[in-house]
């Protein structure tokens, strides 16, 4: 296998990848990041985004994720198309593990994001078109319209009332008679007057020409069906971080996120991990780039004091 040594090795290259890469080439660090696919990660996805700040009128995910590859690329940054496949950071010197080759590196950063678990209700041909998987984001969207919600954990009922401050009407779908949710969050989520629970319930397909115009549910008790009309569908069924590559090579939570410290370190010494695959409150691109930040200017510390 060819050997390759680099100061700092980012993997994904979503917001908190090309962040960290912005960084470290400015660093004049000998850095390289991988991407599995395309550079943009999650925001590729998103039709617009409003809360970035910087953009007064919006920016859409397409055009943010661009302007942060091009200015990351203009930085000399080198990014390489390369699945990981495994991490061996036993050692010192962090082995990365790929298809056709072994990569060495001083330190490392893991910005692998995250992906919002679907149902697979024909979700992915209505993406941007009414469903998301994000409130925060696209909740303004769905002002005085009438949205579906699915789930019954912590986010989705959350999310469900985040919605209603925007939504005349919120039905929250869920497979059983009782929310997985905490029971403050329960107890809000029955007191809103513009919340209905659809209990017992799952949803079967989207129905819409351009965008979702209603969403096709199941009783499974009854088996009765029916279609809701709704302008907007939200996905709350847990997310699951991208980590196939690291077979506990850090620790993790119970959820398999990514535990750091403040300066972003992992479990392992001159370990990274920023952006929605780490523990962290909010997965968003702000807090994304935010963590970047610390990890690179981390990772830049960790080698001057090798
Ligand atoms: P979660 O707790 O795993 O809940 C997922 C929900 O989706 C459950 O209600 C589950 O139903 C339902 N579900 C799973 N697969 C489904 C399917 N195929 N079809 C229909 N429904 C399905 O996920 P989460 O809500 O994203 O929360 C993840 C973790 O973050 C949790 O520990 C949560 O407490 C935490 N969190 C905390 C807060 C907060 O403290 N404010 C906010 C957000 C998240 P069942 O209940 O029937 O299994």
């Amino acid at each position: 296998m060819t050997k390759t040594d680099y100061d700092l090795v980012i993997i994904g290259a979503g917001p908190a990848g090309l962040t960290a890469g912005i960084y470290a080439a400015r660093a004049r660090m000998n850095v390289l990041l991988l991407e599995k696919a395309v550079p943009g990660g999650q925001i590729l996805v998103t039709d617009w985004i409003e809360n970035y700040p910087g953009f007064p009128e919006g920016i859409s995910g397409y055009d943010l994720s661009e302007k942060m590859k091009i200015q990351a690329e203009e930085l000399g940054l080198k990014i390489e198309t390369a699945e990981v496949h495994s991490l061996n950071l036993s050692k010192e010197l962090k082995e990365i593990i790929l298809k056709d080759r072994s990569i060495t590196t001083k330190s490392l950063i893991i910005a692998s994001g995250a992906s919002p678990r679907n149902i697979g209700i024909g979700e992915d041909k209505f993406m941007g078109k009414g469903v998301s998987f994000c409130a925060t984001c696209d909740a303004p969207f769905f002002r005085d319209k009438t949205v579906v919600a699915i789930g019954g954990g912590d986010t989705a009922v959350q999310e469900a009332i985040f919605l209603t401050k925007f939504a005349k009407k919120v039905y929250l779908i869920h497979r059983r008679d009782e929310l997985r949710a905490t029971k403050i969050l329960q107890e809000r989520a029955f007191k809103n007057k513009k919340l209905e629970i659809i209990w017992d319930s799952v949803a079967t397909g989207l129905e819409g020409f351009f965008g979702v115009e209603g969403v096709k549910v199941k009783n499974v008790k009854t088996n009765e069906e029916k279609t809701l009309k709704a302008d907007g569908c939200f996905i709350w069924i847990g997310i699951l971080p991208n980590t196939s590559f690291l077979n506990d090579a850090v620790k993790t939570d119970e959820f398999g996120f990514i535990s750091v410290d403040t300066t972003m370190q992992a479990s392992v010494p001159g370990v990274y991990a920023a952006g929605d695959v780490r523990d962290t409150p909010l997965r968003q691109i702000s807090t994304a780039v935010g963590d970047a930040a610390i990890a690179a200017v981390s990772a830049e510390h960790f080698i001057e004091n090798l």
